[in-house]
């Protein structure tokens, strides 16, 4: 027993469309997502930050410079007028004022002290008191940037003390001449030519971010986590939709051709899918489905019509082979026919079963081929008498016999029949099968329908297979005939024998149903004065006279006559379907055949002629029995040799309860 095949189990847990997808997509997904994340958060944030914290060094410093601008070219000036001290040291001096850069450094230490937290301090790579000289890499740096430009701010990150801190460097010019004058002329100054206007030093503001870049980094680390958290929901929404779209539909539409692989007699029309399902499915697999719905309605259809085409062939087969077995058992029992008129019986009997015939005829041509015999009919036919019918005496009239091939008229009404067509009345149509040996006809199978167009192939190939069976079954049966014929001569003459004349003569006579409308004529010849031929030449010279005699005989004779030696110098010729004139018209034919004959050519001493008396009586004219038959025959005889020899006497006396067929010749 065979197994549909199993379909892969296609869980959509394990290695589904969608598990694909997501095995595919989602590192690289998460990756891009927390990527980008990760730099635009910390770039903008960290950009914000330095925007924030320059913004405020700028407005930090411009506060200053303008503090120290206004306290140097306003406030010191008025001072200086005033008379007051301004010095350096003024803390120590009762009246005295800072100078601006004191002024600066001070405002700048109480700014430090705020919860900002700047740390503001003047630098001067020139500096009067030396601990106010460049002190890192930062100062070296800025100086070197801020005399390469003349307006601007040079601003780095930098982390001191582990802290992160944004350190900008702004130019610290000679904005009032007093500073110029008093830096110029101060003795610890290692620059004396300062001008107006002059870079002088540089205001460094330090401020720290260290929380605000703490905070962004949170931030930062935050956005992070939601990117990835929107990035699985995403996922999550990419799996629930591959399933819908595709997973689903595919293990329904797999189901369904599993279903339908394992109910192989089912035919009936399967569930449709559900609305939304038909809707939420992808177009590719939409498409899939159809041609699923198409392919399994072809199926279907193909299946219908090769279980149609499967039970045509098994009753064909089953028709055969029962076919099969009738011939064999047809065979059979025609094989164990031991004569011709069985196989014929047979066969037609066999032919009524096949059709529901209206005629059966069976013709068979006779030894000498000159004539067709009606050898089986059912029904019997009284209208075709022997002698009545053209084909009968003269087979070449019959296309089939001429041919050797079939002769079909599907409709009587309507097709062209023989010219010798024996329909009639309310016959549909007919069929000619010709009894074939060895590419010889020697028959016919006349079949009469009454329906038209019933020669179909089949009954055809049926009825010819019978046909083909019987054919050589009846050579073979002929074949005997003939050989059991040659057991039956006379070695010296040539002539059937006593024995064969006996039996035929039975044959011929004896059968109720060849009595009617059969004549047979008999002819018993006996030599004239034989006796004295073989006292005066020698026996051998006698037998030599006796063998030219029956081969004269036999010239003048047809094939079906038969001509046997009845004992001694005596024959007797039987002359089928003969009347009495026409035997006589034979017997005269054999006298002068045989008077004719030169007997000195047998011999060099040899009589020169002999001659024939023959005596001729016809069945059932003269009689009815064989043995009246050659009593009547071997009566004229006698009458012959008492008349003076070398003639014909045909009997006179009529039997008594002779039938006398209308046709008859007397
Ligand atoms: P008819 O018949 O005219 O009255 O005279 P017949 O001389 O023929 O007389 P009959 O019929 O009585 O003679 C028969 C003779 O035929 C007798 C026999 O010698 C001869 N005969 C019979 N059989 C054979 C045979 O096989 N060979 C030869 N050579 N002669 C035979
Ligand atoms: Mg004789
Ligand atoms: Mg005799």
């Amino acid at each position: 027993m065979d197994h549909p095949p199993s379909f892969p189990s296609l869980s959509p847990r394990h290695w589904s469309v969608s598990g694909k997808l997501i095995a595919l997509v989602a590192p690289l997904l998460l990756l891009f997502v927390m990527v980008t994340a990760w730099y635009f958060a910390g770039t903008q944030r960290v950009q914000a930050v330095e925007q924030q914290v320059n913004s405020a060094a700028r407005s930090f410093l411009n506060q200053v410079r303008a503090d120290r601008e206004y306290y140097a070219s306003v406030v010191v000036p008025r001072l200086l007028k005033l008379n007051a001290q301004v010095i350096a040291d003024y803390h120590q001096i009762p009246n005295a004022f800072p100078l601006p850069a004191t002024f600066l450094r001070e405002a700048t230490e109480m700014a430090a002290r705020t919860p900002s937290a700047y740390r503001i301090r003047l630098v001067s790579p020139w500096p009067i008191n030396k601990q106010n000289g460049m002190q890192d890499a930062f100062h070296e740096e800025g100086f070197r940037s801020l005399m390469q430009t003349t307006e601007g701010l040079y601003s780095r990150r930098d982390t001191v003390d582990g802290t992160t801190i944004v350190r900008f460097l702004a130019p610290d010019r000679a904005v009032v001449q007093s500073c110029v004058d008093c830096h110029n002329a101060h003795p610890d100054s290692p620059k004396h030519d300062f001008r107006l206007n002059d870079l002088m030093g540089g205001i460094e503001v330090s401020i720290p971010i260290e929380a605000q870049m703490k905070t962004a980094q949170r931030d930062q680390v935050l956005l992070l986590w939601a990117s990835a958290g929107v990035s699985l929901i995403l996922m999550a929404l990419l799996v629930w939709g591959t399933r819908q779209v595709v997973t689903k539909p595919v293990l329904q539409l797999t189901k369904e051709m599993e279903t339908m692989l394992v109910a192989k007699e089912e035919t009936g029309e399967t569930p449709g899918l559900e609305k939304w399902a038909e809707t939420a499915m992808g177009q590719e697999v939409r498409a899939l489905w159809q041609q699923f719905r198409e392919t399994q309605k072809a199926i279907r259809v193909h299946l219908i019509d090769r279980n149609v085409q499967l039970q045509r062939q098994t009753e064909k087969h089953q028709m055969l082979s029962q076919r099969l077995l009738e011939l064999q058992q047809i065979t059979q029992v025609m094989q164990q026919s031991t004569s011709e008129e069985e196989v014929y019986r047979i066969l037609g009997h066999t032919l009524r079963q096949v059709l529901p015939l209206r005629q059966i005829l069976i013709l068979r041509l006779n030894a000498s081929e000159d004539r067709l015999e009606i050898v089986w009919s059912s029904p019997k036919r009284g209208d075709l008498g022997l002698n009545s019918y053209p084909v009968w005496d003269n087979p070449s009239n019959c296309p089939v016999i001429r041919s050797g091939r079939e002769y079909v008229v599907k409709d009587l009404r309507r097709d062209l029949t023989c010219s010798f067509s024996i329909s009639n009345e309310g016959d549909g149509a007919y069929w000619c099968v010709p009894l074939v040996i060895g590419g010889r006809t020697i028959g016919v199978v006349h079949l009469v329908s009454s329906v038209t167009q019933c020669w179909t192939q089949d009954a055809r190939q049926w009825i010819e297979s019978i046909v083909n069976i019987a054919a050589p079954m009846i050579g073979h049966l002929q074949h005997l005939e003939r050989a059991k014929r040659r057991a039956l001569i006379d070695e010296l003459t040539g002539a059937y024998n006593r024995r064969f004349l006996e039996e035929f003569l039975a044959k011929m006579i004896l059968p109720e149903e060849r009595r009617k409308g059969q004549v047979v004529s008999l002819l018993i010849i006996d030599l004239d004065h034989f006796k004295p031929v073989n006292d005066t030449y020698g026996h051998q010279v006698g037998d030599l006279v006796l063998k030219a005699v029956a081969s004269t005989m036999h010239r003048i004779l047809k094939e079906s006559d038969v001509l046997a030696r009845y004992g001694g110098e005596e024959f007797v010729v039987v002359l089928p379907r003969t009347g009495t004139v026409e035997a006589a018209g034979v017997a005269e034919r054999l006298r002068l055949s045989v008077a004719d004959l030169s007997l000195r050519k047998l011999a060099t001493l040899a009589p020169d002629h002999i001659t024939i008396s023959l005596g001729v009586a016809t069945y059932p004219t003269h009689a009815i029995t064989v043995e009246d038959l050659i009593r009547a025959a071997d009566e004229a005889l006698y009458q012959a040799k008492s008349l003076g020899r070398n003639r014909v006497v045909c009997t006179t006396t009529e039997a008594p309860a002779a039938p006398r067929p209308s046709h008859e010749e007397g």
